[in-house]
């Protein structure tokens, strides 16, 4: 278990304050504590780095120094600070989907959870936007990938596109098209092809596929747990691609969500979901308030 951020800062405001008044160094030592919280919650250490920065600026005011309980001041410091961090413009769980039929591109690695959430997202647009969704899944290289999605359509009561072997993404994507156009649906997923790294062909198919129908939203789907792996994927998906937000995975597991900062800041995408656990009913629309409590522990 990890201690908490509030705990730890409180034992070293404890020491400090049977010495007299703070000073602006004990602030500083206060400090260092809470970058290790933000390293053990996975953030990397630039953003950490960044982060202390601004936070120290606000910290080593006389409101602090003064107070009675330094300890819960710098903790609510902290705590305004994430939620700044973690908070985009506009409502996360709002998407652009309002001319029809909208499609929206799922893109991200093989693993990550993308088809588990395109259904998830899915069932949500359907029971709670009432929309009409039709999903599609242009993974030519894995037949397993195309049926996941068809059996996990069948389980939510979504259509998906009917599987034609032998064609290409492309192709599939246009046939999605035309299908979501003429069956009026009112948005059509694209559930792209998932790889164990970015390489070179992942990139080109995805591209050509945005090319052909044009997203209102292309979704990035990335395990929550990978940390600083999840930011250097989301970085590259955004340069070769443009990501209009992503979608946090795993966040149910034992992960601290320190990638969550870090992505906001590095990427400057805005976190749309999060996904918490296997079920389909296991996506939510991501809250600042929930991620910084677990940072802060
Ligand atoms: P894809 O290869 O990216 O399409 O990944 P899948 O959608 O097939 O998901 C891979 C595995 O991760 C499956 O066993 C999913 O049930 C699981 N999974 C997906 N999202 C989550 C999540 O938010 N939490 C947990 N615990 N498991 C998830």
């Amino acid at each position: 278990m990890f201690e908490s951020l509030s705990d730890r800062l409180g034992g070293v405001f404890d020491r400090l304050t049977k010495q007299g008044a703070l000073s602006e160094d004990d602030v500083r030592t206060a400090l260092r504590e809470v970058r290790v919280a933000l390293l053990e919650a996975d953030v990397s250490l630039p953003v950490a780095r960044n982060f202390i920065k601004s936070v120290e600026k606000k910290a080593t005011g006389a409101a602090v120094t003064k107070s009675v309980t330094p300890g819960q001041q710098v903790v609510k410091i902290v705590h305004d600070e994430l939620i700044g961090v973690l908070t985009g413009d506009g409502d996360p769980g709002t998407l652009r989907i309002d001319q029809a039929p909208a499609p929206i591109l799922m893109v991200g690695l093989q693993g990550s959870g993308k088809t588990t959430t395109t259904a998830k997202l899915a069932k949500r647009l359907t029971e709670r936007d009432k929309k009409r969704v039709l999903m599609a899944s242009l993974d030519v290289n894995r037949p397993a990938a195309m049926e996941q999605l068809e059996i996990l359509g069948k389980q939510i009561g979504v259509d998906t596109l009917p599987i034609v072997k032998g064609e290409d993404p492309v192709t599939i994507a246009k046939r999605a098209k035309t299908q979501a156009a003429f069956g009026g649906y009112d948005v059509y997923m694209l559930d792209t092809a998932g790889r164990l790294h970015i390489d070179q062909e992942l990139i080109a198919q995805a591209a050509a596929v945005r090319d052909v129908v044009t997203p209102r939203e292309t979704l990035l789907v990335v395990d929550g747990l990978t940390g600083q792996d999840a930011v250097n994927v989301a970085t590259e998906f955004d340069d070769k691609i443009g990501v209009s937000g992503v979608v946090l995975t795993r966040m149910d597991g034992d992960g601290r969500g320190g990638a969550a900062l870090s992505m906001r800041e590095v990427t400057g995408k805005p976190i749309r979901f999060v996904g918490l656990g296997e079920k389909m009913d296991a996506l939510e629309t991501f809250e600042p308030e929930r991620v910084a409590g677990r940072i802060l522990g």
